[in-house]
């Protein structure tokens, strides 16, 4: 007998579990999510450094942001698993004027939008935050309170565990290798929407075998584009690794404090534990599926985290337990959200440029909206749909860390 769910969703990743886990929370469970790993968070997810900010430039980031955050500090009733979630802060520091009026446009943003606790603070408040940081060329920032961290394993577990509950199945060791199109084809290089086209999603090939199924999410993070292209579906995501370095415990820096961030380099970090999380985005990184963390970054980072914390000259570094991992970048930095215009049944939520831990609320929740609904009412959805780079309305996030 054939295998058959109302929606299937490839990859269990932290986006793939919230849209599980709001389908179900509408009713909707005969929900099928395909991994192709033994085990859940084996992908970018699994690799984050648990960061969520509302301090966005884009009003639609910061939307998202504004309702994520909230469903974390609720999370742990409502879902019935621990987030994790600690309000520590994030501390944006600027050292140039640019920096500085840039922080305050986005503030005037962030506060139009309801996320009302962004202040603006000087140097002094700086270093009374974090005293060892060295300040002489820093002119002000921005501090918001209830931007800070979660555990992005747990929240994963939490909204798969939840979604189970409710019936939906997950299937790991199960790769999905092609996806059933049927309707008549659309003729190459003359675009014609689905509706007409009238091609649309019949099933999922894996490595146990046909699922039939009307609707697919794909969910698989930094490989959304190879299982776009299964579908014969354009979707602009491209890997780009990142790399963290934890320090050994180290009690030069307080116990708590926010993620701050050096405007002057991008460097920024946080307490891991007993030891400090260093992270910067090495701009000679250029896009491909690479894994392995390099050895050489670590002179690169200490060098930029020296600059700023002097007494990080201190901190003790073990090559072995750093690690890298893969941001799914689309061309303007922001979520692809929404049907796929080729193939009608097929959704992406897809290519957070480095944010889909801190919105893997409100993404799960838009998806299962408009597999639902058609619409969503938390956002305007169309600003994140994948035809705004070819209709040329393309969102520019500055704030990328
Ligand atoms: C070093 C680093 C630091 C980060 N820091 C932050 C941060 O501070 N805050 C933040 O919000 N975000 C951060 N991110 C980004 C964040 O981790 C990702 O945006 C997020 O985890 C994406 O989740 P996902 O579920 O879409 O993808 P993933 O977690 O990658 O899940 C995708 C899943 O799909 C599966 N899959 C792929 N192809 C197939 C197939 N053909 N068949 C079956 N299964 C398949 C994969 O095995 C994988 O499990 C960071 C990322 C990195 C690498």
């Amino acid at each position: 007998m054939t295998e058959t769910a109302d929606v299937v969703i490839i990859g269990s990743g932290i986006v793939g579990s919230s849209v599980a886990y709001h389908l179900a929370q509408q009713g909707c469970t005969n929900v099928l999510v395909l991994e192709r790993e033994a085990h859940q968070g084996k992908g970018s997810t699994g690799k984050s450094m648990g960061g969520v900010r509302a301090q966005f430039a884009t009003p639609v980031n910061i939307q998202m942001s504004r309702y994520s955050i909230d469903f974390f500090s609720h999370f742990d009733e409502v879902v019935g698993h621990p987030a994790d979630y600690r309000a520590h802060g994030y501390l944006f520091c600027a050292t140039a004027e640019r920096h500085l009026e840039y922080l305050k446009t986005n503030r005037q943003k962030q506060i139009a939008l309801g996320v009302d606790n962004v202040e603006l603070i000087s140097r002094a408040e700086i270093a009374a935050i974090v005293p060892p940081l060295r300040v002489d060329d820093v002119i002000g920032g921005t501090y918001c309170a209830t931007d800070g961290f979660v555990d992005p394993h747990s929240v994963m577990m939490g909204f798969m565990l939840k979604a189970r509950e409710s019936g939906v199945r997950l299937w790991l060791d199960t790769e999905v290798t092609g996806i059933e199109v049927r309707g008549p084809q659309a003729a190459v290089g003359n675009f014609v929407p689905p509706a007409l086209s009238g091609r649309h999603i019949a099933g999922v090939l894996t490595t146990r075998g046909f699922i039939s199924t009307p609707i697919i999410v794909n969910a698989a993070g930094p490989w959304a584009a190879k299982v776009a292209s299964l579908a014969g579906a354009d979707l602009p995501v491209s890997p780009l690794r990142r790399q963290l370095v934890p320090t050994e415990p180290f009690d030069g820096l307080p116990q708590r404090f926010p993620m701050v961030i050096d405007m002057s380099t991008g460097f920024h970090f946080r307490r891991e534990g007993k030891g400090i999380l260093l992270a910067w985005n090495d701009p000679e990184e250029t896009p491909g599926f690479k894994n392995d963390f390099d050895n050489s970054f670590i002179e690169k980072i200490l060098t930029r985290a020296a600059g700023r914390v002097p007494c990080l000259v201190d901190a003790e570094v073990n090559p072995r337990r750093a690690w890298a991992g893969l941001y799914e970048m689309t061309p303007d930095h922001h979520a692809i959200i929404g049907p796929a215009p080729e193939v009608a049944g097929f959704y992406f939520v897809n290519g957070f440029s480095g944010h889909g831990v801190m919105h893997s609320p409100a993404s799960g929740r838009i998806t299962a909206d408009l597999i639902l609904h058609g619409q969503t009412e938390l956002i305007d959805a169309s600003q994140l749909s994948v035809t705004r780079f070819a209709e040329g309305r393309t969102l520019e996030e500055t704030a990328v860390l």
